[in-house]
């Protein structure tokens, strides 16, 4: 493919930019090709600087649940510049977001807004180890918490798709007070407990892992968590990042009865604008500044054009309920694959839950954690990546990711990912 203008601003790009790019899995790196440059998007499609069309099915990663550019999104984001960028002075949209968060989430009694995924997760880390007094976290394996210093041990994502267990410049101490369990395994969760349980802060957890791709919790795992948690004076944190507002107008939390007692927030609430929270019980996060000594800040925390966008995607989410179409339209997408793969004798497998969906490339069709993600044939992913995008569909340039849907797909669209997908998966020999 060439993408003359891309290529070119990749060129420049290089000069002046780490790798290129300000993420590293845009460089595309794991699907052996170079970045497209992303001109504009409305509703399903994106369209690169080249003027190529693109269906998308990764939607900035998550948090554009409604497509791109929804009208009353854009509306909100204008009328909320033209009064002001940021203030560095509270705004009314703050109380309106952290009243529309424990309306519809009421275990989250009181919220901070900050301005990402990796933020939340710090500042429910420290919120932790404020209260408990402990230091030790334990994370899973394959999960992706942000790229805070002590959550890259082992993490999923962008680390993942580079073949990195860990990044270079995390210290060895602060490496040492984090703890790596598998995924989806209680047992081992028990031994560690058994262990070590009176110095654990945390066990912060992805509810539905995404970094990995899609893998579900197993029965009774995440009910496990709260038990041995509860029992040794842990917290438990839900990194919903990408699950918040992504399979229902509220939390997994919620869907799976498992109540947190910090929870992350990002992507969907903002809208596409950068954006993160934690919220909780009353008495841990009172343990903040300037209620309590744990120290949290932002010159731009709460973010009014963020907050704007934020307030009207989760306003029409809850409106709108789209819940039960998102679900339909990513279990058609799954059973057709599986069926398809079944019947021509494929390794692959997609696991799905509602509005976003992982095909895996391997034999295997029950995946519970990392090692059975890895499993995965890296190689033919990066030439289904290639194919799809020359039929213009665009999906996330990692075999560990989730593909997502969102309201502005139709079921036409669908059908259009299924014809390119059976047409590519019989061209990249698996
Ligand atoms: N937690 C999870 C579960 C995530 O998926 C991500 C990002 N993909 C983060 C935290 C970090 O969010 P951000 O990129 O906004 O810092």
């Amino acid at each position: 493919m060439t993408a003359t203008i891309s290529v070119e601003l990749f060129q420049r790009a290089k000069k002046l930019i780490p790798g290129g790019v300000n993420s590293p899995v845009r460089a595309f790196n794991s699907v052996k090709s170079s970045p497209i440059y992303i001109q504009s998007g409305k509703g399903a499609f994106m369209y690169d600087v080249d003027g190529r069309e693109y269906l998308d099915f990764c939607y900035s990663w998550g948090p554009l649940i409604l497509g791109h550019a929804h009208p009353a999104v854009i509306e909100a984001v204008n009328i909320a510049v033209a009064e002001g960028l940021s203030f560095g002075a509270c705004n009314p949209r703050e109380v309106e977001m952290a009243e529309l968060l424990n309306r519809q989430i009421p275990y989250l009694e009181m919220v901070r807004m900050v301005n990402s995924g990796t933020e939340a997760v710090m500042t429910a880390l420290r919120l932790a180890r404020g209260a408990t007094g402990r230091r030790g976290i334990i994370k899973f394996d394959g999960c992706y918490h942000g790229h805070s210093d002590c959550m890259l041990v082992s993490a999923g994502s962008g680390l993942l798709t580079g073949g990195i267990s860990s990044s270079a410049g995390v210290s060895d101490s602060t490496a040492s007070e984090v703890i790596v369990a598998p995924y989806n395994n209680i047992k081992a969760l028990e031994e560690i407990f058994s262990i070590c349980g009176k110095d654990i802060a945390a066990v912060i957890v992805e509810p539905i892992a995404g970094n990995m791709g899609l893998v579900p919790p197993v029965h009774g795992f995440l009910e496990g968590l709260r038990e041995l948690t509860e029992k040794h004076g842990s917290l438990l944190i839900f990194d919903e990042v990408i699950t918040g507002f992504r399979t229902c107008p509220g939390t997994f939390g919620q869907v799976c009865g498992v109540t947190p007692d910090l929870t992350c927030l990002g992507k969907i609430i903002g809208g596409g604008m950068p954006i993160g929270a934690v919220g909780g019980k009353t008495d841990i996060m009172s343990q903040l500044a300037p209620l309590g000594p744990v120290y949290q800040a932002g010159t731009l925390s709460g973010n009014p054009v963020a907050l704007a966008a934020g307030l009207t995607t989760l306003d029409l989410l809850i409106e709108e309920n789209p819940y039960p179409q998102l679900k339909k339209m990513t279990e058609t997408i799954a059973s057709e694959l599986n069926s398809f793969a079944q019947a021509s004798g494929l390794n692959i497998h997609c696991n799905h839950h509602t509005g976003m969906f992982t095909l895996f490339f391997t034999g295997k069709t029950h995946l519970h954690n990392l090692d059975d993600v890895k499993t995965c044939d890296t190689a033919a992913f990066a030439r289904f990546h290639r194919s799809m995008l020359e039929q213009g569909i665009y999906l996330p340039p990692s075999q560990f990711e989730l593909s997502f849907v969102s309201t502005a797909n139709s079921d036409r669209d669908i059908e259009r990912y299924l014809d390119a997908a059976k047409k590519s998966l019989a061209e990249v020999a698996i």
